[in-house]
């Protein structure tokens, strides 16, 4: 390919500051070195881990950025050593990676690859893949997909079916796979259970998919924004849930409505409170609460009688799944139509439209945006 072992200058949405609008530039990208694969985005979505760091998350030295970690795009080239990659493979990119080789990849018991890109940078690489205007960029969560191109580790990047739809296949980078793999893998929903799901965007929404997939015979589904609860029906949810229609704490309006407590609880907001929440809606005895949302602007609390009385709580990234292995096994899933997307996503736009994007989700007008990046 004419491309292949030159620097490519393409468009990216570039974060220069925190909590200022993202700016489409030119940008230059390396080619990939030993190990490595660039790849042509084709699709990104933007999910709210990408807001948390713009707008919660901010310090000064961790940008300029490129953020945008939920895409699907083609291999452009491969740096020397890498053999499970060619030219034109249809992948997605993994911010969580799977090298196979570290003690937790070895576990059955856990996904946290040791080998993954921190969740926030400590401070630019001096041989950043990305440039721009001779500053280097980081990539948000190694990934940075708000970019017509960008370079992965090959441990984090997974080959799926070349007939998968890139623009819908991009939701199971993050959101989707985190929400349903909360419930089937970390908390492994019991058919006949009831469970509550607190926060209704993606996240949330495939949460309540996964319990239904699960055989879940009763899902309450809460948010503060009344709008979420037709999409929460579509993938199963039972029951409604207004905190704001309610006098009560909402977990005492849980426990009466279920009769002591519901079996499972999702934290899919990035609420300390709602964490609590979501706690001390389960009951006692074997409840399980799984926070799912992220926020590291506060510290979460609970009464230790909540947990000496049998409730356990646990948190999930990434749904659980080891991702080179759970992503492809997803892409299948959607191919077989056991498993939604195309109801997730509310909005179609280009990269250039990335800040209305932003500001979709900001209001929490929108499920999943899905941005064209590159044409396939
Ligand atoms: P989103 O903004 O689309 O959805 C959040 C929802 O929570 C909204 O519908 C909002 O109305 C609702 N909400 C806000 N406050 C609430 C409250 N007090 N009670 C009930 N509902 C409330 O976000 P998303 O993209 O679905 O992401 C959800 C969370 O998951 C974020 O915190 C994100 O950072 C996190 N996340 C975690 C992982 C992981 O691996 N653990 C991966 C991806 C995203
Ligand atoms: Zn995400």
């Amino acid at each position: 390919m004419a491309t292949a072992g030159k620097v490519i200058k393409c468009k990216a949405a570039v974060a220069w500051e925190p909590n200022k609008p993202l700016v489409i530039e030119e940008i230059e990208v390396a080619p990939p070195k030993a190990n490595e694969v660039r790849i042509k985005i084709v699709a990104t979505a933007l999910c709210h881990s990408d807001l948390h760091y713009l707008v919660e998350f901010t310090p000064k030295e961790n940008f300029p950025i490129v953020l945008g970690h939920e895409a699907a795009g083609i291999v452009e080239s491969v740096g020397p050593g890498v053999t499970e990659f060619q030219i034109g493979d249809k992948v997605i990119p993994l911010f969580l990676s799977q090298c196979r080789e570290c003690r937790f990849c070895k576990s059955p018991k856990s996904n946290h690859c040791e080998n993954s890109a921190p969740p926030v940078p400590i401070k630019a690489e001096p041989d950043s893949r990305f440039t721009c205007k001779g500053k280097n960029l980081l990539q948000f969560v190694g990934t940075g997909t708000f970019s017509e191109y960008t370079v992965m580790n090959q441990i984090a990047v997974a080959k799926i079916d070349p007939a998968a739809p890139l623009d819908k296949v991009c939701l199971l980078s993050c959101g989707i796979c985190t929400g349903y793999g909360a419930a089937v893998n970390t908390a492994k929903v019991e058919p006949g259970s009831t469970c509550a799901v607190f926060g209704l965007g993606a996240v949330g929404l495939a949460a309540v998919m996964g319990c239904f997939a699960a055989g879940a015979k009763r899902i309450i589904a809460v948010d503060i924004n009344p709008e979420k609860f037709e999409k929460a029906k579509v993938f199963g949810a039972t029951d409604f849930i207004n905190p704001k229609d309610h006098d009560k704490p909402i977990h005492e309006v849980l426990i009466e409505m279920t009769d002591g407590g519901v079996d499972y609880s999702f934290e899919c907001a990035g609420n300390v409170g709602v964490m609590r929440s979501a706690l001390e809606s389960c009951v006692k005895g074997w409840g399980v609460s799984v926070i799912v949302g992220v926020t590291s602007m506060q510290d979460i609390a609970a009464r230790p009688i909540q947990l000496i009385a049998g409730r356990t709580w646990k948190g999930s990234l990434f749904g659980g799944f080891k991702s080179k292995d759970g992503v492809p096994q997803m892409v299948k899933a959607f191919m077989d139509k056991k498993v939604k997307l195309d109801e997730f996503i509310t909005h179609n736009m280009t990269l250039d439209q990335v800040n209305d994007a932003i500001e979709l989700m900001k209001q929490s007008k929108c499920i999943r945006t899905v941005m064209r990046v590159s044409p396939q």
